[in-house]
């Protein structure tokens, strides 16, 4: 099955070989999917003898810290300077796993300034902005992953897939659709993993250091937050986990430590909406959303909370304070009542 079309494999490939100095750019709280895209054709170009730099936003999450090439990453938080020179002298800038320029939060503006005829999209997000002059974008695939092993393939051969790319695109499919669970049903999906597997990578290893390598703390804040700040809404088939700052700083808090807490109370029966909050420390709630079936979690995210997603994936962000966020949260949930 091949799903991208000619046109983007021949133009992106003349635009990468024209190019010497090529940066890639990943979402704001980078994931997964957000780092092993971008980490993949990092190394791909590396091989390629290209000059590229691989940028994120904010800090990556310690349970990715070991993928092939992240000690490279540049943050832009804390390089903005360095970084803002390397924009303005690249040739091209691919970016991946997102579909607006907001989700990069203040690199955007810069990224924004710069000619879009330099400019590549891969992602698999609903209705991109028009940010590139290049767009692959396919809302079916499981992944930004699994349209980048599509893209790498078709237009290098999928001989030119290194076991560090290949633990890179699989990492970012296994966390996308949470080991396989959902967003997955498509044969294709399990063609990729079977050619990545294919290429030496121990799969075992790498769902073991997402999913088999916390920290004490980590775990007790889970069962914290499942036992004491969770709430069940069974009238609107919801539920939610609530934490504030103090609460994180009491179980010494690292980044990625609160990844997939959304999705625990989605397992409670007839709960189809799940929601989980979280106060920053500029005072702002940042917001996750997970459903099942049709319940647009997508929706609920864009309509109030300033932000977007997938269908049963979807996040944002509400500039109250946790308080306020949880009344609002409640306040709207007869709106979709429709849906359940
Ligand atoms: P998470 O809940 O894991 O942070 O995010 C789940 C998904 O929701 C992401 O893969 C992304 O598609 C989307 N998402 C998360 N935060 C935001 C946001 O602030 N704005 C938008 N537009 N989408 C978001
Ligand atoms: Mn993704």
């Amino acid at each position: 099955m091949e799903y991208i079309s000619q046109e983007f494999i021949e133009k992106a490939k003349i635009q990468i070989s024209k190019a010497d100095r090529i940066i890639i750019i990943a979402h704001k709280n980078p994931d997964g999917d957000a780092l092993g895209s971008g980490l993949a054709l990092y190394n791909l170009l590396k091989d390629k003898k290209k000059e590229v730099t691989f940028i994120v936003p904010n800090k990556l999450p310690d349970y990715l810290n070991w993928l092939p090439g992240c000690n490279t990453i540049m943050v832009y938080e804390e390089q903005n300077k360095l970084v803002d020179d390397l924009i303005k002298d690249t040739d091209l800038i691919i970016m991946l796993d997102f579909n607006n320029l907001g989700r990069i939060s203040s690199l955007g503006d810069k990224i924004s300034g710069i000619n879009n005829e330099k400019k590549i999209l891969i992602d698999h997000h609903l209705n991109p902005d028009n940010i590139a002059e290049l767009i692959y974008s396919r809302i079916t695939s499981s992944s930004t992953c699994e349209l980048v092993y599509e893209f790498i393939s078709e237009t290098y051969g999928e001989n030119i897939i290194t076991k560090d790319i290949a633990e890179c695109l699989f990492l970012g499919i296994m966390t996308d659709t949470g080991s396989f669970s959902y967003n997955s049903s498509n044969p294709y999906t399990f063609n990729v993993a079977a050619s990545l597997l294919s290429k030496g990578i121990d799969k075992d290893y790498i769902s073991d250091k997402v999913y088999g390598n916390f920290t004490e703390h980590r775990m007790r804040l889970l069962g914290y937050s499942i036992e004491k700040k969770m709430k069940v809404i069974y009238k609107y088939k919801t539920a939610y986990i609530y934490l504030t700052q103090s609460e994180l700083d009491e179980y010494y808090f690292k980044t990625g430590d609160t990844e997939g807490f959304v999705n625990y109370p989605l397992s409670i029966k007839g709960v189809v909406f799940t929601a989980f909050f979280v106060e920053k420390e500029d005072g702002i709630t940042k917001c996750s959303f997970r459903s099942k079936g049709k319940f647009p979690a997508n929706l609920v995210a864009k309509d109030y909370f300033s932000g977007g997603g997938h269908l049963n994936a979807a996040g944002g962000e509400n500039k109250e304070s946790l308080e306020d966020t949880l009344v609002k949260f409640e306040k709207i949930l007869p709106e979709y009542e429709k849906y359940l």
